[in-house]
């Protein structure tokens, strides 16, 4: 058997739901069935970096239609598909290709050739979208406020202030019209200049300025758009705001909706904790969308 070389091409980030493609192999996954597509519009889990979890969705083939169980990266040296976890190569590797798999139960009627269709669950993606858009706005606003803790030069985020969420982030959880972010306030961050004394007696406040924030951009209505090099799975994309004060880039491979003001309010809340010493700072974020 020769698996395909192919990054899978990949029509969510535009917002697409429907896909139209032929199956390119199908291998037997922990009890499963893993399908992989030349195309396909359900966004999947990436184990390296598990922010945004995978579409709700169904897959159809000669007349019958199948449940998506689950969506996983998935990846093949041309001989052997290996899933998730199991995958032993850093994403973009030479000789390497990256598939979208989808797994299905292992009775389903989906053999290599079959032309199918691919639908993701409308409603689970929009609040996933609106989840993984207020989560971006959020850490932007978060640097913002942030600000004034740090004592020495550090690396700049697009609105020119110092980047915390991108250099103490631990995990971003992404979920529906929300998210869960983990800032580690290690010891190299503090050398690096930041000031984390008082802040446990600051998180209102904190929550407080962030949230104003937010409410500056909502109402601006802040176009969002996905930039990317390629329509393929490894090929690079962007987040990109259009700010009042500048465009802001995030790197990422999510969904998202096309303007903050699909946000509606926007609200954080903070919690210090401490993971063996270190102390870690958590901000969940929820978006109230308009009717
Ligand atoms: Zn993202």
């Amino acid at each position: 058997m020769t698996l395909s070389h192919q990054d899978t091409i990949v029509t969510y980030p535009s917002g697409a739901l429907v896909a139209h493609a032929t199956v390119q192999h199908t291998a037997a996954a922990g009890g499963l069935l893993a399908v992989v597509t030349d195309e396909t519009s359900i966004h999947p889990v990436d184990a390296a970096w598990p922010d945004q979890p995978a579409d709700v969705g169904v897959l159809r083939v000669n007349g019958t239609e199948i449940p998506i169980r689950d969506a996983v990266v998935a990846a093949t040296d041309g001989v052997e598909l290996f899933l998730g976890d199991d995958i032993p190569v850093r994403k973009g590797t030479e000789g390497w290709a990256f598939l979208v798999a989808h797994l299905v139960d292992t009775d389903a009627p989906a053999a290599e050739g079959d032309a199918v269709e691919l639908e993701a669950d409308a409603t689970l993606r929009r609040s996933l979208s609106v989840g993984h858009t207020a989560c971006h706005a959020a850490s932007l606003a978060l640097n913002r406020a942030l600000a004034g803790r740090w004592s020495k030069a550090a690396r700049e985020d697009a609105l020119g202030a110092p980047d915390f969420d991108g250099i103490a982030i631990a995990s971003s959880r992404i979920g529906e019209l929300g998210s869960t972010d983990r800032y580690r306030l290690n010891k190299s961050l503090r050398r690096a200049g930041f000031d984390a004394a008082g802040l446990a007696d600051e998180l209102g406040g904190l929550a407080a300025s962030v949230d104003a924030t937010l409410a500056e951009w909502v109402a601006a209505g802040a176009a969002v758009r996905i930039d990317r090099e390629g329509d393929r799975l490894t090929d690079r994309r962007s987040w990109v705001c259009e700010l009042p004060d500048a465009a802001a880039r995030i790197a990422c491979g999510g969904t998202h909706v096309a303007s903050l003001a699909e946000l509606g309010s926007v609200h954080v809340a903070f919690e210090l904790g401490d993971e063996g010493g270190t102390p870690v700072l958590t901000m969940t974020t929820r978006a109230d969308p308009p009717a």
